[in-house]
């Protein structure tokens, strides 16, 4: 659909304070890092995989085999088949977390508030976030009291340039890292609009997103390519005819409404004018999802995969939150109206799906010994804490479990949920998996 220039999206109706986040992106982190170590690498397409054999899943592509399609999430044959001299390397999470402490460091020399989102990506908040965030999740319904307050005037004398500050960092990072590493930075009035500037311009790419430019470059892009917007989500805006990005940020309370069915439309129409809605820091008990079974059964194979893939979702809200658990849950309802519940507590914090699946699939073997055929099965977990991985841990084991749930998050993060997945679940039918992948949204 063709996209017009945006009249209608008027001063008020944006937030035009200074920008004051600054998100950065280190260009193919991985690949990139392996580089700097090994400057025989230096210009050769490289790709870190899981495994070095054929099958292994790519995690991290250098710029030079990026620029040849070779993309994360390829196997290494596919990308041997593109570039047959490829140097395939597996990953050394000590290295990566080496650079991510150095870089945390050099971010926090010209930031108080540093939010790393993975071992690559960070977010600096300049100014006052909080007074911000509770200006934002209050105004719903207001438009009037949207864009310019006496606040932000005030913060716009004391804001710092937040584009020298940009090149600055760049700077730093090549003298103090390594002369091979690039970011990516974007800045914008919100998280939400700093990360889509990061995306505009890879690698080395310096962007902001404010309400001067937000017309031109939202025409330019697809709802699709919006940090948030998988599959699932693309074709339902795109069934309410929104197509591109400009459209979506044109679309009113009602359209949003109406393709959402939840908190998520205002959400949206807040970030798409550069409210900050997405830094609440969560006071959140337990994250879980059910699934109600078309038909009942206790055929523990069925159930373990249905399991398996309620496990996947829940981790992965687990992992986009930042957050550990030190409890899982299972629940189930029977045919009957009969129901089981029942929660472990656990010595040391997970966060990977198979973890959550090990401690569910063990209470679910008890709940099997009812007679009854199970309706209804949910998972959870609970005791939740933020996330440490940026510390440092002494088990090489709990990094490289890290970077494979990142790494695979970000894949089903952009193509939708289970495009890559475990082994444990094929099989399982393509309805049943619709059905558990069509959830909440809250957390995209
Ligand atoms: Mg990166």
């Amino acid at each position: 659909m063709a996209t017009e220039p945006n009249l209608q999206l008027k001063s008020h109706e944006f937030n035009c304070s200074p920008s004051n986040v600054m998100h950065i992106d280190l260009n193919s982190c991985f690949a990139s890092i392996e580089q700097q170590a090994n400057p025989t690498l230096r210009g050769i397409p490289t790709v870190v995989a899981a495994y070095p054999t054929g099958g292994g899943c790519v995690l991290a592509a250098s710029i030079e085999a990026k620029k040849l399609g070779i993309k994360t999430g390829w196997r290494v044959r596919d990308a041997q088949k593109v570039c047959p001299q490829v140097a395939v390397l597996i990953p050394d999470p000590a290295k990566y977390r080496h650079v991510h402490k150095e870089m945390m460091k050099i971010f926090e020399a010209y930031c108080g508030n540093v939010t790393p989102k993975s071992i690559d990506e960070a977010v600096l908040t300049f100014g006052k976030p909080e007074r911000r965030a509770w200006f934002a999740a209050n105004v719903e319904g207001e438009p009037s009291v949207f864009g310019l307050t006496e606040d932000s005037l005030s913060e716009s004398q004391t804001m710092p340039e937040l584009g020298n500050i940009g090149k600055q960092i760049k700077k730093d990072i090549k003298e103090k890292i390594g002369e091979w590493l690039t970011v990516s930075i974007g800045i914008g009035p919100n998280r939400f609009m700093a990360k889509t500037a990061a995306g505009l311009q890879k690698p080395d790419g310096l962007e902001e997103i404010n309400f001067m430019n937000v017309d031109r470059i939202f025409s330019g892009l697809k709802v699709e390519d919006l940090c948030g917007i998988n599959v699932a989500l693309k074709s339902r805006l795109n069934a309410a005819g929104i197509y591109s990005a400009l459209e979506f940020l044109n679309a009113n309370r009602y359209t949003l409404n109406a393709v959402f069915r939840s908190i998520s439309s205002y959400h949206w129409y807040m970030r798409l004018r550069g409210f900050e809605v997405d830094n609440w820091s969560t006071e959140r008990k337990s994250i879980g999802h059910s699934y109600a079974l078309p038909k009942a059964t206790n055929d523990e194979r069925e159930l373990g995969k249905i399991l398996f893939r309620l496990c996947e979702k829940v981790g992965l809200r687990l992992r986009n939150n930042n957050l550990e658990a030190q409890g899982v849950y299972l629940f189930c309802s029977y045919k009957g109206r009969t129901c089981f519940h029942k929660s472990h507590k656990l010595h040391q914090k997970i966060f990977t799906t198979p973890e959550i699946y090990q401690q569910g699939l063990r209470i679910l073997s008890e709940s099997l010994k009812m007679v009854n055929s199970i309706g209804t099965l949910a998972v959870g977990v609970f005791d939740l804490s933020q996330s440490l991985y940026q510390q440092q841990t002494f088990f090489e084991d709990q990094d490289k479990k890290r970077h494979l749930a990142q790494t695979l998050d970000k894949i089903n993060n952009k193509y939708g949920n289970f495009s890559v997945s475990f082994g444990t679940t094929f099989g399982l039918s393509k309805k049943i998996l619709d059905r558990i992948a069509f959830g909440g949204i809250r957390d995209m």
